[in-house]
């Protein structure tokens, strides 16, 4: 049994739909085709993390995440290393990756680079979930920031990285949010731990805060009304 049984994208998976979230887990051939702009929006969010990871340079590059990749960003954090990137924790069956780790001297600073050029209430959600994970696993967080491209520059390799992107703290989880994701966390992996997907029409769900990638499976039965009604709903 894996130490883990979310992560990070599928808990906001989750909150968007429990049945997406089941899906994805258990009858991911279900899911959808990604299409060109999904896979071209991916690999830019990728280049844009690569330029981020100048803002702190000399890191030390994390694997994907998994169980040796936590285990190994412990390692660096009792080592010493100042900057670590993509460092992996494990709490209460949650992994994350966040982008940067920075050492304060007397602690850490955790930066999670967004390549969009604003900030909406999912990326938050996102923040408070790994504030959460990276405090639960014991480490001294100090500062959390997220850190998105300024939508006035244009990205690229040249120039002061620092111009290229905008920081914006975000406040460490007070206790009713703490409660808030640890009730989440404990009912998606309950929904994980049942034998058929949770029962869930479709409905604004479908398309907030993203396009959910199971529509081909779950929308078969609906017709062009119903489809158009939930596309621009
Ligand atoms: S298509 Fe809608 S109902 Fe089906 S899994 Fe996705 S969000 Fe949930």
């Amino acid at each position: 049994m894996p130490a883990y049984l979310l992560s990070k994208s599928t808990y906001i998976r989750g909150l968007q739909c429990l049945k997406s979230l089941y899906l994805n887990k258990h009858r991911s051939f279900l899911r959808d085709r990604l299409s060109e702009e999904q896979l071209a929006k991916f690999a830019r969010g990728h280049a844009v993390g690569k330029i981020a990871q100048q803002l702190f340079p000399g890191g030390i590059e994390i694997p994907a995440p998994s169980e040796a990749s936590a285990r190994k960003t412990q390692k660096l954090i009792a080592e010493g290393y100042p900057v670590i990137y993509e460092a992996c924790f494990i709490q209460n069956e949650v992994i994350i990756a966040v982008d940067i780790l920075v050492s304060d001297g007397d602690g850490w600073s955790a930066y999670e680079v967004k390549s969009s050029g604003s900030l909406s209430d999912t990326f938050y959600k996102d923040a408070y979930l790994q504030n959460f994970v990276i405090v639960g696993s014991g480490l001294r967080l100090n500062r959390f920031f997220l850190v998105h491209r300024d939508p006035e520059k244009d990205i690229d390799n040249s120039g002061d990285v620092r111009e290229l992107f905008v920081f914006r703290e975000v406040e460490q989880p007070d206790e009713r949010l703490t409660s808030q994701i640890e009730l989440s966390i404990s009912e998606m992996k309950q929904v994980l731990s049942q034998h058929h997907s949770p029962v869930i029409l479709p409905g604004y769900q479908c398309m907030h805060p993203y396009p959910c990638d199971f529509r081909g499976f779950c929308w078969k039965e609906l017709n062009d009304d119903e489809r158009n009604k939930l596309l621009n709903g």
